[in-house]
């Protein structure tokens, strides 16, 4: 395979077997592709305003957006793609993106990260159109409190967006809390409780210095040894599950009233999974992002636009891989919403 080479140092070997490999070994399966920066939530610790439209702004056409997964899985094996953002839902045409991507051979998964507001009307839609599951975040059950820390009076809609999705086969459903301290952390053993009366995976986040909460971070993370400890009260047994790629470190638990359910944790900043890291993300505007805590290592958008040329996509994914570093940086580059959490 011919590649075009970029004025930067880019080499060949991350594509040269036509495999996804960044210079650690670490392969590539799985894009993280974020539609829109636009939200309809504003949480306090992901951004503190509304952005309601990108209009204007560089973004990926659902044309370039197939063209790119057809790429991806053609030559490199791509067999997983999750659609986030901001909120994937903002995106007008996300039923469109949704159909392309799930009907690219090879493209076995397509999920979804969103904030569940448009699930109550809309799951069996996207169901339709090839998604198969949804990570949705939920940071409390308390419906003041969820107010408080979305800008949304939403608990309700949400809720019943979780029932339509399962409804709608939209499986398996995963419940993202990000935890902050003294906001949430006393929401935990309600949200495990819940997860286990509806077979749903909790995951807790821990906070990660990105965002409006970055200069206070130190203050509001709460390390995963302190969710276990809110958590242990109500918990008899954690089983571990084998972690594999996922980010999570999950656990099988029996809880006190004899109920089962799955925690995961993702501990970006306490112990992180950067060495089982198997994606990449790009962002709404085409802009590449080794890693979530990263700088951009380029765009796609030119490789994509007007005529496709193959080889120049390799060459900027090459560039994007050979960037991609042991573990992540420890101060966050970007906002959340720009990149795709
Ligand atoms: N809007 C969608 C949603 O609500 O899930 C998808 C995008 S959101 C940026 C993806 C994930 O990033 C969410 O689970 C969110 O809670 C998480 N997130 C945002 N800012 C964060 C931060 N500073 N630290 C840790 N997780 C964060």
């Amino acid at each position: 395979m011919q590649l075009t080479v970029l004025p930067s140092s880019i080499t060949a070997s991350p594509l040269a077997e036509g495999k996804l490999v960044d210079r650690l070994g670490r392969g590539v399966g799985y894009l993280r592709l974020s539609l829109t920066k636009a939200c309809s939530m504003r949480c306090t610790y992901c951004r503190p305003e509304r952005i309601a439209s990108i209009r204007g702004e560089p973004t990926l056409t659902p044309d370039e957006i197939q063209r790119l997964v057809e790429h991806l899985a053609d030559r490199h094996g791509l067999t997983k793609v999750r659609l986030t953002g901001g909120d994937p839902t903002s995106r007008r045409e996300l039923t469109e993106i949704i159909r392309r991507v799930a009907g690219v051979d090879g493209v076995r998964d397509v999920a979804m990260t969103t904030n569940g507001l448009t699930l109550v009307r809309r799951a069996r839609e996207y169901r339709d159109a090839g998604l198969r599951r949804i990570n949705i975040s939920l940071d409390t059950l308390h419906p003041q409190r969820f107010a408080a820390l979305t800008g949304v009076d939403g608990l309700e809609r949400v809720l019943r967006g979780l029932d339509a999705a399962r409804d709608a086969g939209l499986w398996p459903i995963r419940l993202n809390t990000v935890v902050v301290r003294g906001q949430n952390e006393k929401d935990l053993p309600d949200l495990v409780r819940f997860a286990a009366a509806n077979d749903y995976e909790a995951r807790f986040i821990e906070l990660m210095p990105m965002g409006p909460l970055a200069s206070s971070w130190k203050q509001r993370y709460v390390p995963e040894a302190d969710m276990r400890s809110i958590l242990d009260p109500i918990i008899r047994s954690w089983t571990p599950i084998e972690q594999g790629h996922d980010a999570a470190r999950r656990y099988r638990v029996r809880l006190d009233d004899g109920a089962e359910a799955v925690i995961g944790f993702i501990t970006p900043m306490s112990c992180n999974f950067c060495a089982a890291c198997n994606r990449i993300r790009i962002a709404a505007d085409g802009r590449l992002y080794p890693c979530l805590m990263d700088k951009p290592a380029g765009s796609i958008l030119e490789a994509l636009r007007r005529e496709f040329d193959p080889d120049l996509l390799d060459a900027i994914l090459a560039q994007g891989l050979e960037q991609k570093r042991e573990e992540h940086p420890h101060d966050g580059y970007a906002v959340m919403t720009h990149i795709g959490g």
